[in-house]
């Protein structure tokens, strides 16, 4: 059995039931996959917060290679 993967940072209890509601391949996918305006590419994210605004889960966190603020928005799921 596989646990979620929980990046280190701080979840609000919304936050947290909907990120364990996405399966783990999309979760790691979400991770590795935020824009950073300094690298002008995709990189991984160090994740600081993650809460929910309106229905969308907006992580917030530094940049891995560059350490400039990067925050990705997971769009609710359509149901
Ligand atoms: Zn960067």
């Amino acid at each position: 059995m596989t646990k979620p993967t929980y990046p280190i940072g701080s979840f609000t209890p919304e936050a947290a039931q909907r990120w364990e509601r996405i399966p783990q391949c999309l979760q790691e996918r979400i991770l590795a996959n935020v824009w950073c305006g300094r690298c002008l590419g995709a990189v991984s994210i160090i994740l600081d917060t993650a809460e929910m605004m309106e229905d969308a889960l907006v992580l917030q966190g530094k940049c891995r290679d560059c350490g400039g603020n990067v925050c990705r928005v997971v769009e609710p799921e359509p149901d």
